[in-house]
């Protein structure tokens, strides 16, 4: 294969598999603008003040405090970022949008699954599908806090099944009102909300349809609620069960066309995941900066823990994980924003379909986001109350609210095995359409794999000129992998699950690699590298941990599906391409990163 590496062309959603992009053309948190860095500000100030300072409240099921501040952030603005100026919003773009998700959720679960709810799933299938009478009726409310959305989707027997939802829609007889029965579960922001985006299916319909469904409490109309739901974390978000009977929803409230609801659920959730991804950033920030004052100051052998190695280990992994989640997220958000205004610019779509297509094309990097996001930060907190120690299991600490917070990510917008599989069915469908050629350079690889190796060598003193020849390898080994695996299977592949599971770890793994190398690499560039060496050592230490990751799911798709010949021929591939030349000390990159954390008592990257 042999990767294009394009001059500043906008690569489409999954691209980033068969080409390559040089790390001028990178987006980073560096690059924040001006108005950016002051909307990250303000959010993190907010935040300070009104969230982090009542978290015990928040753990003492207090849904008056999450509604109550949601209100004071519609107040700020923070509510309408991603909404246009017509409609009383901020109308930034996707990266701004992405960072105030990113900074809001930094002191709980909670507040962040309310503001992630309303201002996600529950507001934007109206900016997106809505007609103008809809968007102007519901839009400025939302956007501004005076109304909160929920968003109904998930039924008692339709979970990741999300179109086999059996509450229904009929149409009355004088075709001036839907009247919806059926029960919902799982409703974030239910307990405060004015506005459902409810889902149902109209007559025998394949696809459901979606509706805008005021509630008022006073005037139920078939609506009620079951109690709070029990959680075991994120306790002051308010889930209850929703219950409709003959709820009477005008015709002129159908959002979009009929059966077109499960686009739009989809599409929603697609934006949902990369702002999950980025609502899973700031808590993992937070969670290092408790841990490693709290290292500082813990005492143990006369030696504060910091000092020992064991500690330092999870410091440097923590802040890695923490770094390159981060990368890769606000590389997608740019794509995206920059996807948005070139369909824009290109005059065909209206601000609508610029806006879906634009997210859409992204879908795999949405998911890929949402899952090593959110795993990411159960990892962190994970550590975050090891390195308490006791005091880490105890209600006391912020720890265990994190850890407990931090679980959901992995479950809601679409669990992480389902994203893990739409991620690699997204590249089958891409790569069918000819939006992405994988086969060209899949045959490609499977000619090198029989020819001599090549002989040539980079000069290993350039830096990451070894690094990156090894991304190069590790999109050859998904080739090599996912397109002898497609070629065994066709269609059928989506039923060979534990494949594809495989398949999506060592994708994972390459777009997140890939990111935080360019990202290192950009920051050398124009800082130098002695100033930037904490962030080469995460980019080289995160590679190494990919390699073990890559090589485990190669090696048990290649045993599982392979044998005789082109097993052993797999095999040496896999070895070829998960090589390194010059090994990296990895002990020496963890001690690199941990000086830095433990010196400035935070996380400071
Ligand atoms: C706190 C909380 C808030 C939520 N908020 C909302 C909300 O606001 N609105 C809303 O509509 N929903 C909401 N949900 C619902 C959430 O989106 C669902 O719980 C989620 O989609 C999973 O569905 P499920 O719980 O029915 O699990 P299931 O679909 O039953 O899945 C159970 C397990 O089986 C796996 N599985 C399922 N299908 C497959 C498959 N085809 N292949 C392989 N594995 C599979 C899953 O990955 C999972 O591990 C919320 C849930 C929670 C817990």
């Amino acid at each position: 294969m042999s990767a294009e590496t394009t001059n500043n062309e906008l690569l489409r959603g999954g691209q980033f598999l068969v080409k390559e992009i040089n790390c001028e053309d990178l987006f980073t948190p560096e690059d924040f603008s001006e108005e950016q860095k002051m909307m990250k500000d303000s959010v993190k100030e907010f935040v300070d003040r009104e969230i982090w300072p009542k978290k015990a409240r928040f753990e003492q099921k207090d849904y008056a405090l999450t509604e109550e501040l949601m209100r004071k952030a519609g107040e700020l603005g923070f509510l309408g970022v991603a909404v246009p100026e017509e409609y009383e919003g901020l109308g930034m773009g996707f990266v701004s949008t992405m960072l105030v998700c990113d900074y809001i959720s930094g002191a709980t679960g909670s507040f962040s699954t309310a503001f992630g709810a309303h201002t996600g799933i529950g507001t934007m299938p109206i900016t997106l599908y809505g007609t103008e009478e809809q968007k102007k009726k519901y839009i400025p409310k939302l956007a501004t806090g005076e109304w909160f959305g929920s968003y109904c989707l998930t039924e008692p027997s339709a979970g990741s099944d999300a179109n086999s939802g059996k509450t229904k829609a009929v149409l009355s007889d004088d075709g001036k009102y839907y009247s919806i029965t059926g029960q919902k579960m799982w409703i974030s922001n239910a307990g405060f909300c004015n506005l459902m985006i409810v889902f149902a299916r109209i007559e025998d319909d394949k696809n459901i349809t979606s509706f805008i469904v005021e509630y008022d409490s006073e005037n139920p109309n078939g609506i009620t609620m079951g109690e709070e739901e029990h959680k075991l974390g994120i306790r002051s978000s308010s889930t209850r069960q929703v219950f409709y009977n003959e709820t009477k929803v005008p015709v002129e409230n159908m959002l979009s066309e009929r059966g077109n609801g499960f686009k739009i659920a989809m599409n929603a959730l697609n934006i949902g995941r990369i702002k999950l991804a980025a609502g899973c950033l700031d808590a993992q920030r937070r969670v290092i900066t408790e841990s490693i004052k709290y290292a500082n100051e813990r005492v143990q052998f006369n030696t504060p823990i910091a000092k020992f190695g064991a500690i330092r280990l999870k410091f440097a992994e923590m802040a890695t994980k923490c770094w390159v989640g981060e990368t890769a997220s606000y590389r997608a958000a740019k794509n995206i924003e920059d996807r948005i205004a070139l369909r824009k610019e290109n005059g065909k779509d209206t601000e609508q379909e610029a806006e879906l297509k634009g997210v859409e094309e992204y879908a795999i990097e949405c998911s890929i986001l949402k899952v090593a996001v959110s795993e990411h930060t159960q990892d962190c907190t994970d550590e975050g109350i090891q390195i308490f120690g006791g005091m880490g299991f105890s209600e006391d600490t912020p720890m265990e609210s994190a850890w407990r917070d931090a679980r959901i990510a992995r479950i809601y917008e679409g669990t992480n095995e389902i994203n893990r599989m739409l991620s690699i069915g997204m590249l089958i469908k891409k790569a069918m359409k000819g939006h992405v050629d994988v086969l060209t350079p899949a045959s490609a690889v499977a000619k090198e794999l029989t020819g001599i190796p090549s002989l040539e060598k980079p000069d290993y003193s350039v830096l990451f000129a070894e690094e990156k020849i090894i991304i190069k390898n590790l999109k050859k080994l998904f080739l090599m992998v996912s397109g002898t695996a497609l070629q065994k299977y066709g269609e059928e592949i989506e039923h060979h699950q534990q494949l594809m599971l495989a398949a999506s770890d060592i994708l994972i793994q390459i777009y997140l690699a890939e990111s935080a190398i360019l990202r290192a690499e950009k920051l050398a560039k124009k800082e130098g590298e002695e100033k930037v060496k904490e962030q080469i050592a995460m980019a080289k230490l995160n590679l190494f941990n990919a390699i073990d990751v890559i090589e485990t799911a190669g090696k048990h798709s290649i045993i599982s599906f392979t044998e005789g010949d082109e097993q052993r021929m797999m095999l040496m591939g896999l070895k070829r391409y998960t090589k390194y030349v010059n090994m990296p000390n990895i002990i020496e990159l963890r001690n690199i990163i941990a000086n830095k954390i433990t010196e400035e008592n935070k996380y400071c990257f």
